[in-house]
């Protein structure tokens, strides 16, 4: 175990909350009983707030270490659950927000945070996933028990998709036989959709303005990751007895619309959670990404880049240039 070692800090400074590359050493890690060595972390949207943007919203306690995600084994435990060796992965639970992250070569956990590594996925692997196609998972498998997902397949919509969330639901959505339209704000990212099993492409401009309270009914159910105005318009453009799974607000916070296509179509508007989402749902999520997600298509919607570039690429993914899912290599 090296002395000292590589971590992103969100510190207080005089200019305000400040995130920076550091070292720092094993004694400064909060006293939790598994301790972590990490070998890859990622970079979600969230991630971009705590570091690039928002950082008071989302880093609540300073000094922080970012990253939301974590994944690699552990080196010591003081719980019966874990012993050194195990492959683990971490999703949520607060890290980087009131609890110290991923970014970093090491990090101590709660034993009831940590995900023994699915058998199908190297940690490089399950950080590709992280925690934006781990939410995907939970959103596909909240529209399948809510009975919304079409058995012989139908029309599904997935909003922000050449999103980390967008890009893993297509995958997934895609497997499971469902005609996938996958709507875009980038015109270059279509061959990209199409190649992630995406049936058709939308403009994402067609549902950001204002809409009537009921459209034309297009879709079965819908995964949306952008919110505001998008995922009224995507409510008013659903099915008699669908369901749309809402887990982000990358467009938006604010949910502008009537309660018309709930109480006159009995459409569902499913809220997604991951931060918070309990064990069996996150056992759950990760079975299905297992089955489901093929490891050639993980890589095609894949990059690696050096915990050195992570604080550039949190402007990035805020600015909505980043395609797909970026890991953390944190060593
Ligand atoms: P990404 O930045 O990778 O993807 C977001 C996508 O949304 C972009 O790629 C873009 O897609 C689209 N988008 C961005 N800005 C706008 C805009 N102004 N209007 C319309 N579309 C826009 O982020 P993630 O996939 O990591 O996360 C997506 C959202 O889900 C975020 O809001 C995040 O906070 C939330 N989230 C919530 C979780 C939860 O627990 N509830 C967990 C994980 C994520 P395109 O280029 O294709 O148009």
């Amino acid at each position: 175990m090296s002395e000292n070692f590589k971590a992103i800090l969100i510190e207080d400074t005089d200019a305000g909350a400040v995130a920076a590359l550091k070292e720092i050493t094993i004694e400064d890690l909060p006293d939790r009983d598994v301790l972590v060595e990490v070998r890859y972390s990622s970079l979600n949207y969230k991630d971009g707030l705590a570091l690039g943007g928002n950082r008071s919203k989302v880093a609540r306690t300073l000094p922080m270490v970012g990253g939301i995600d974590l994944a690699g084994t552990v080196v010591e435990s003081r719980s019966p659950e874990w012993k050194a060796g195990d492959q683990v992965l971490v999703n949520g639970w607060g890290m980087s927000e009131s609890n110290w992250g991923g970014y970093s070569m090491y990090q101590r956990v709660d034993p009831g945070w940590l995900v023994r590594l699915p058998d199908a996925f190297t940690p490089q692997q399950a950080m590709a996933i992280g925690t934006a196609g781990y939410t995907a998972a939970l959103c596909v498998n909240a529209l399948e028990k809510w009975g919304a997902l079409p058995d012989g397949g139908g029309d599904v919509l997935v909003t922000g998709a050449a999103g980390g969330v967008g890009s893993v639901a297509i995958a997934l959505l895609a497997a499971q036989g469902q005609r996938v339209t996958a709507s875009t704000g980038r015109a270059d990212s279509h061959d990209y959709l199409r190649g992630l099993g995406a049936h058709a492409t939308l403009d994402r401009n067609e549902l950001s303005s204002k809409g009537r309270p009921l459209q034309k009914e297009r879709w079965s159910c819908a995964i949306d990751s952008v919110g505001s105005s998008t995922l009224v318009n995507v409510l008013a453009q659903t099915a008699y007895g669908g369901a749309v799974a809402a887990c982000g607000l990358a467009g938006g916070p604010d949910l502008p619309g009537t309660v018309l296509p709930h109480i006159l179509r009995g459409v569902a508007l499913l809220g997604v959670d991951s931060v918070m989402a309990p064990m069996p749902l996150r056992e759950a999520a990760w079975a299905r990404l297992a089955r489901d997600l093929k490891p050639e298509l993980l890589a095609d919607m894949t990059r690696v880049e050096p915990m050195s570039q992570i604080i550039d690429q949190a402007g990035e993914i805020l600015a909505g240039r980043v395609q797909g899912r970026v890991v953390v290599d944190v060593t």
